[in-house]
């Protein structure tokens, strides 16, 4: 049992800290957010009135936190000034590989333990605890991070350095994303060309188009019945994270130098359906737009 702060107790937030409670630990919890707080309170954790008061003390900090310059504030403001020289700093928020990298290097220049470890899965993952970490640090520092993050989740990777774990969230979900437009196009093109949909699923999913995005996701309602197709695209995934993370990762390519042109276009019909007012809608709802009916 450890006493672990936790700043940033949002959609995701909640759900995780809940189960660092579960697993034994005393979880000192803040968020801008009064309500936010409470319902963690609810759950056994305690509250701080500060990010810096809920990391005092602590032998780990997790963040989860919106974007990167919040990430920035509360490491360079509040966390870094109160934390042991012994903690282990976890960020489990999803951000730019620059603050990611900044705020590591800050971490190191002070000699605190810190690793990126960004999630994959969503609310339902957080707060099962079944999330998939990724995790970017010093091999000592993801010793340190493992056993907090395994309480929280399936599966913890060590992706490596500094920043390696947003790179591999970033790569990751422009596969996804570009993967989904592709899927929802193929299958209105089969349904064009006089093609069942399921017939075609049952055909596609055991031939080379094979992919996550078709036989654990599918756009088109019907073949796969836990999809967000099923129901009018709610739950699931919305397509404002995930256009979050396509702009991540034209940023991130953009400053590698390298050519990601159908990421690119993922991000513009993202871009197209969130402006449609879909943005709340999983983003399998892609395949709506493309029919015309967004
Ligand atoms: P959220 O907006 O629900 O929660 C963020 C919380 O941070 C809010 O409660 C907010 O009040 C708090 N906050 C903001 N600034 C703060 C500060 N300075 N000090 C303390 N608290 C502060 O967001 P979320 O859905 O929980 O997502 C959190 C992170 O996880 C994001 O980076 C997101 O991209 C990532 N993520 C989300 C999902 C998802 O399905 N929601 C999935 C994977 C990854």
């Amino acid at each position: 049992m450890a006493d672990v702060g936790f700043i940033g107790l949002g959609n995701m937030g909640s759900g995780m800290a809940a189960n660092l409670v579960k697993a034994g630990h005393r979880v000192r919890a803040f968020d801008l957010n009064a309500a936010a707080v409470a319902r963690v309170v609810a759950e056994g954790a305690t509250a701080a009135a500060s990010a810096a008061e809920a990391a005092a003390g602590a032998d780990a900090v997790v963040t989860m936190l919106p974007a990167g310059v919040h990430v920035r504030q509360v490491y360079g403001e509040q966390l870094f000034g109160a934390v042991r020289p012994d903690v282990i700093l976890m960020d489990c928020s999803t951000i730019d590989l620059d603050s990611a990298r900044a705020v590591a290097a800050d971490a190191a220049a002070r000699g605190l333990a810190f690793v990126d470890a960004p999630v994959s899965g969503g609310v339902a993952a957080a707060t099962g605890g079944t999330l998939t970490f990724m995790v970017g640090g010093e091999a000592d520092a993801f010793r340190a991070a493992e056993p907090y993050l395994s309480a929280m989740g399936k599966a913890v990777i060590h992706a490596g350095g500094a920043g390696a774990g947003q790179a591999a969230k970033i790569c990751n979900n422009m596969l996804l994303g570009a993967s989904m437009v592709a899927t929802a196009e193929t299958f209105l093109l089969a349904q064009k060309l006089g093609l069942d949909a399921q017939t075609f699923f049952d055909i596609s999913s055991k031939a080379s188009g094979q992919c996550w995005s078709m036989t654990s996701y599918c756009p088109m309602p019907g073949p796969v019945p836990a999809a967000p197709s099923n129901r009018d695209y709610e739950g699931g995934f919305a397509t404002a994270l995930m256009l979050k993370d396509l702009k991540l990762a034209m940023e991130a390519a953009q400053g590698a130098g390298a050519s990601v042109p159908m990421g690119a276009l993922a991000e513009s019909l993202y871009q197209m359906l969130a402006n449609a007012g879909a943005g709340g809608k999983d983003f399998s709802a892609i395949i709506r737009m493309l029919d015309g009916k967004a």
